[in-house]
């Protein structure tokens, strides 16, 4: 049975104001969503609208910019009514933080004040959500013995901690409200190995504990390892979506293929040129097209939708006119440096 998301963005644009008048379009197309117990994946290379896409969920765009499109949470349970991400006023936002929505921002150690003790400012987050002081006690010291962070810590500074320890904190502070979706910003950049898997394994926990996990990443390494469905970005458009063993292990667009291609394993072949940095100076075909091995003249004519990838059960998307020629294989026109186990159909399975 299908689960309804506790996320679901469609069709997400925004358009951020430039000093000259004009603007500069920086999301155009982007769709996904994410359902109780579940981590999406976003990725994409830097530029390509991941982190972006975060902040206007978060309404956190500048005031002047203009959003277009749909991003509903529906919180889990009988008594949830949907709530609109857009454009909620200052006021409800705040409420929706900490209880509905946790945001761990990237280097989430940064997110705790440097001139304030930790303990005060875990306590002063409970007080927030709405504990009376000893009740926020007893909250505080539950979700730091959830993180596995210190008690005896709570009076230190941030300075004095180490980053290991400050990111155990800032984790407990941000998810203390028991949300129902978590917003996570590249969680594991410039961690060491151990610590990058430590918040992996904290962020799957957060999904089996029946949360909704979104994980902003360029690691597609992390992806594979913790997502279950996964969204690829290019030039603020989602080019490609579905379940992560799908999209990573059969992908169908010519991006997520050379993406994969770019990893050790697959030779280590970089994509070559560069993703357009403004959206809006993008000619109306694909946004990809000028570094595509596939292209054709009808991809700089038409904007590709986002449709069921070939022989899928709509579960997996792609938005490439020539989807079914990646899936035909090897024997058909695969693109160079795009190897074969990339492009290959999956065993006993039809086309896809
Ligand atoms: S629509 Fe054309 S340019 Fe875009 S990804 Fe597909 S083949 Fe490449």
């Amino acid at each position: 049975m299908t689960r309804r998301p506790v996320l679901e963005v469609r069709d997400l644009g925004a358009r951020l104001p430039r000093r000259d008048g004009g603007h500069h379009l920086v999301l155009h197309g982007v769709s996904f969503s994410v359902a109780p117990g579940e981590v999406l994946a976003v990725v994409g290379e830097s530029g390509a609208g991941k982190t972006m896409t975060l902040t206007a969920l978060l309404g956190l765009l500048p005031a002047r910019a203009e959003v277009r499109g749909e991003a509903v949470l529906h919180p889990p349970g009988s008594g949830g009514e949907p709530v609109s991400l857009l454009g909620l006023s200052e006021r409800d936002r705040r409420r929706l933080r900490g209880r509905g929505i946790a945001h761990l921002p990237q280097g989430a150690a940064t997110a705790l004040t440097p001139v304030r003790t930790v303990g005060s400012q875990l306590r002063e987050t409970a007080r927030a959500l709405g504990h009376g002081r000893a009740s926020a006690e007893r909250v505080v010291r539950a979700a730091l013995a959830r993180f596995g962070a210190e008690e005896e810590l709570l009076g230190r500074y941030p300075h004095q901690l180490s980053g290991g320890q400050l990111q155990r904190f800032a984790n407990a502070a941000a998810l203390m409200g028991d949300p129902c979706l978590v917003l996570a910003d590249e969680p594991t950049a410039g961690l060491d190995e151990d610590r990058a898997a430590t918040t992996a394994a904290e962020l799957r926990r957060q999904a089996d504990e029946g949360r909704a996990v979104l994980v902003v990443t360029h690691d597609l390494r992390l992806a594979e390892d913790l997502a279950d469905r996964v969204a690829v970005l290019y030039a603020g458009h989602t080019v490609e979506t579905g379940p992560s063993a799908r999209v990573l292990g059969h992908p169908r667009h010519p991006y997520t293929a050379a993406l994969l291609a770019a990893l050790p394993r697959h030779g280590l072949r970089p994509l070559a040129g560069e993703p357009p940095q403004a959206v809006g100076h993008v000619h109306g075909g694909c946004p990809f097209a000028d570094r595509c091995p596939l292209f054709v003249d009808r991809c700089r004519a038409e904007l590709p939708a986002l449709r069921p990838a070939p022989g899928s059960d709509g579960d997996h998307r792609t938005a490439c006119h020539r989807a079914e020629d990646l899936a035909a294989g090897p024997a058909t026109s695969r693109p160079t440096g795009i190897p074969a186990t990339v492009v290959a159909p999956p065993a006993g399975g039809g086309t896809c």
